[in-house]
């Protein structure tokens, strides 16, 4: 496949992702993006901010730019730039050669959770298992609230995300890194969820985290990777709630 070609299939991704986090109301407005690295180089697609900028849920191919890891931008419409906080994605992307993926969001339920400095548990284990793993394998909060706007803050902030899939940052949001776009996006979804069910359970009572021994018997199948639900290759080459979320976009015009 020609790079061309490439960048015009990750371009429809980042987008579709963008409008999929928008409609779930991962995050509100314009508030938030997408990127992702294209295989191969240090190019880079990233949804867009400035004076044409689109809420997120109505993201199109247009409002998705081509920059490089350096920040310098390659490719971009009258009216978009790369988003302030573009020194976040590529901090990242420095960092972790694996990641090809990484979503800012700013969810309100994660907003409230570390406000109250209530921390995330494991209080569901069937109800959606890979948001289960995503507690256990730690979420880590940046203390900080401000945007992270220049190399320095990036390099601060990766202190604290490190290899994980998902960093909360402190009255701010969420950022969540893949090694796909679908994967990020899945991500995003799962810890969203989670952040959810989490507020919902503490504005009753005390959570407790499900019994231990449910929680070994889910890291036991993971060791397997047997079970249904473990991430397999469907027969379009997408996964299923790739394709779920795509239909609710229809569903919604979007
Ligand atoms: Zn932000």
């Amino acid at each position: 496949m020609s790079e061309l070609q490439t960048i015009k299939e990750l371009r429809e991704k980042v987008a579709l992702s963008c409008r999929m986090i928008g409609n779930r109301g991962v995050t509100r407005g314009s508030f938030g993006h997408v990127s992702a690295r294209i295989p191969g180089t240090d190019k880079i697609l990233i949804k867009a901010k400035g004076p044409d900028e689109e809420a997120l849920e109505f993201a199109a191919e247009r409002d998705i730019i081509l920059i490089d890891i350096q920040g310098n931008t390659l490719e971009a419409p009258p009216g978009l730039e790369a988003p302030q906080e573009t020194d976040m994605h590529l901090a990242v992307f420095r960092a972790r050669p694996e990641v090809m993926s990484v979503i800012h969001s700013h969810p309100d339920w994660v907003v409230a959770l570390t406000a109250c400095e209530k921390p995330l548990l494991p209080i569901y284990a069937a109800y959606n298992p890979p948001g289960m793993r995503l507690v256990l394998e730690g979420i880590p909060i940046y203390p900080r609230s401000v945007t992270v706007v220049n190399e320095e803050l990036g390099k601060d902030f990766m202190r604290y995300m490190g290899d994980k899939k998902v960093c909360f940052l402190r009255g701010h949001g969420m950022t969540t890194a893949g090694q796909s776009v679908e994967e990020a996006t899945s991500i995003s979804l799962n810890a969203f969820e989670l952040a959810r069910l989490n507020y919902m359970a503490y504005s009753i009572g005390n959570p407790k985290p499900v019994p231990e021994e449910d929680l070994r018997e889910y890291q036991s199948r993971w060791q397997k990777g047997t079970r249904r639900g473990d991430r397999q290759e469907s027969s379009t080459g997408e996964p299923s709630d790739w394709r779920y979320n795509k239909k609710l976009l229809e569903k919604a015009g979007l």
